[in-house]
């Protein structure tokens, strides 16, 4: 992994583009626009992390928040609730190369039907559908650009794969025990699994170096840059054009607008806790589907008074998650799950809606380790309702540890207009911003999608010949890890944020770029979607740039 290749932009500078965020989207918009010829400034809220400084602490990451979301956050059901504080409400990482850096890595295209499913299936009570103005064409370009400029592993021709005009460039990681019990499982039920598209390389490419196994991969750095972050793939090609500066401690807490309602640029807490303003042509917003919507909304002036790119009151609306299940099983012998990437082996035979089922919804499933940590797994290895003290237990944790593989469903999550990101207003930060509230319920189609794959995950551990199973009974969600759709595209400036070219309808040089500008959900593992909507993004901007039209 090569790093600090980057030119340092002097603060009076007007650059090009300031990219705010360097995560999924941000660190391929880099990339792009400073590889185009631009001069580029990226403010990073988080810390640059060497490759060596990615340990191996389980309480450090996922106890300590190490890497992890730094915005205080308030929850509420629905509007007329008070929100009140909670932990972990929200995952992601503030860091050069954001969540990109220690997600699991799963890595699956939208297929057609997630562009155009309101037209397919109809309106949705309680929801609000809505396909998106692109279509799987016009993005699978850039799907390819992902797979073979970050890099992606896989087989093409898994279970009903759209058209894809390349294959993988790198084979697929090769199968843990997980992928062959769930399988062989799977095919027993008649269902149709295939090797798992992971952003993990399993070959060297690009000069980087294939996976190494260390196992703790779900939530950690890899030190050998073969997870695809954008740290590993996208910001070192950037830093050495010559023309991007990676900026990191920086937390923007404002965009500034002109009188004539144009971004001139943005005012930030640099390392020392300075404000800062730095100028730029255009701005692009790259935040997370959460933080991206609180920056519009902490934006507001006297010309934009309900926040920036605001006017259609959408900023923060149609917050999506993904749904999930989950079905842990003990096997006679042992598995060793805790090595190598999560997952191996994944079926998508429920990815479409179907009537029949009473419900919309459609997903998939894989399998993995998951929980295989030992704190993680010591406070899961009772089942829910079995005590977790005791001689029982402490079997249980020691036989279960080596034998344990989990079933996961991933599941679309529906628009509804009520769950949102929004100001609080009374918690605030340390620099007295505003946290984010978090306005969430499940639809009940989305319940029951989950708990339809509840039961399928039993199915696959009762096929695999699971000792014993262990589901977790399915409730409305408590927390986000996949932050989607508050900003989203559209034509009409009324009903949308930002148009197809991901500029914000209401002001000419602001462009918005990451989760916030999905319409729909997916099936879940939405990364892939972001990245290639970032390279489309890249291409776009970079035209309307060289027309002068920005
Ligand atoms: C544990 C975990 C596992 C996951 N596994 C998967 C998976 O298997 N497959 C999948 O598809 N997705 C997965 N995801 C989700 C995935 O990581 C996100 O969808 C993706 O990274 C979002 O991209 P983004 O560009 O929208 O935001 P991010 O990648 O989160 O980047 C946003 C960046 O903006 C920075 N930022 C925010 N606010 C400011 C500010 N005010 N000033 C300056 N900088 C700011 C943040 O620090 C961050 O670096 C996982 C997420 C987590 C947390
Ligand atoms: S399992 Fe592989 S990809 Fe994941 S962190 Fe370890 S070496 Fe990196």
């Amino acid at each position: 992994m090569t790093q600090g290749y980057g030119v340092t932009y002097p603060l009076s500078s007007i650059v090009d583009f300031v990219i705010v965020g360097s995560g999924a989207a941000g660190g391929v918009l880099a990339k792009e626009l400073s590889s185009a010829g631009f001069a580029v400034v990226v403010l990073e809220r988080g810390p640059r992390l060497r490759p060596e400084e990615f340990e191996h602490d389980e309480y450090k990451y996922f106890f300590q928040n190490h890497i992890g979301a730094k915005t205080p956050v308030t929850w509420r059901e629905t509007p007329n609730q008070v929100a009140k504080p909670r932990e972990n409400a929200i995952w992601g990482a503030h860091i050069v190369g954001g969540s990109s850096v220690h997600f699991t890595a799963n890595f699956w295209r939208f297929r057609p039907i997630d562009f155009n499913e309101r037209s397919v299936v109809g309106d949705i009570p309680g929801a609000a559908l809505a396909d998106w103005p692109i279509t799987y064409d016009d993005l699978e370009p850039y799907y390819t650009k992902v797979d073979w400029h970050v890099g992606v592993s896989g087989e093409a021709g898994g279970w009903g794969e759209p058209r894809r005009s390349r294959p993988y460039p790198v084979p697929p990681l090769p199968v843990k025990s997980s992928g062959v019990l769930f399988e062989r499982a799977a095919r027993k039920l008649g269902w149709h699994p295939f090797p798992a598209p992971m952003a993990i390389l399993s070959r060297a490419h690009n000069g980087r170096t294939p996976c190494q196994n260390c196992g703790f991969c779900q939530g950690y750095g890899c030190e050998f840059g073969a997870k695809s972050s954008t740290l590993a793939s996208m910001i070192p090609v950037a830093e050495r054009t010559g023309r991007c500066e990676i900026r990191p401690n920086c937390y923007v807490r404002k965009v500034q607008v002109d009188a004539r309602g144009r971004a001139t640029g943005v005012i930030y807490f640099d390392r020392q806790g300075r404000e800062q303003l730095q100028r730029a042509r255009a701005i692009i917003l790259s935040c997370n589907g959460a933080e991206t919507a609180r920056l519009l909304l902490m934006s507001k002036s006297n010309r934009f008074p309900q926040g920036l790119a605001n006017s259609s009151g959408m900023v923060g609306q149609h917050l999506m998650f993904n749904g999930g299940s989950m079905v842990a099983g003990i096997y006679e012998h042992p598995l060793n799950e805790y090595k190598g990437a999560q997952v191996t082996r994944i079926a998508l035979d429920w990815f479409d809606s179907d009537s029949r089922r009473g419900f919309y919804g459609g997903g998939g499933m894989d399998a993995r380790g998951d929980i295989l940590l030992p704190i993680l797994w010591g406070m899961s290895a009772a089942a829910p309702g079995e005590r977790n003290w005791g001689a029982d237990y402490k079997a249980s944790v020691e036989y279960g540890f080596t034998r344990q593989m989990t079933v996961m469903g991933h599941c679309t999550s529906l628009p509804v207009a009520d769950n949102s990101v929004s100001l609080d207003p009374t918690l605030t930060d340390a620099r007295g911003l505003p946290a984010i509230r978090i306005t969430y319920r499940d639809h009940e189609d989305d319940l029951k999608m989950m708990r339809f794959l509840l039961e399928r995950g039993k199915e696959i551990h009762a096929a695999a010949g699971a000792q014993k199973v262990m589901p977790v009974p399915i409730t409305v969600s408590a927390s986000g890890v996949h932050l989607l759709g508050t900003c989203r595209m559209g034509n009409d400036p009324r009903t949308s944020v930002v148009d197809t070219n991901h500029r914000a309808h209401d002001v000419p040089n602001l462009f918005i770029c990451d989760g916030s500008s999905l319409v729909t959900s997916g099936r879940g593992q939405p990364t892939m979607t972001i990245m290639a909507l970032a390279f489309r993004a890249g291409d776009r901007i970079t035209d309307l740039a060289r027309r002068g039209e920005v």
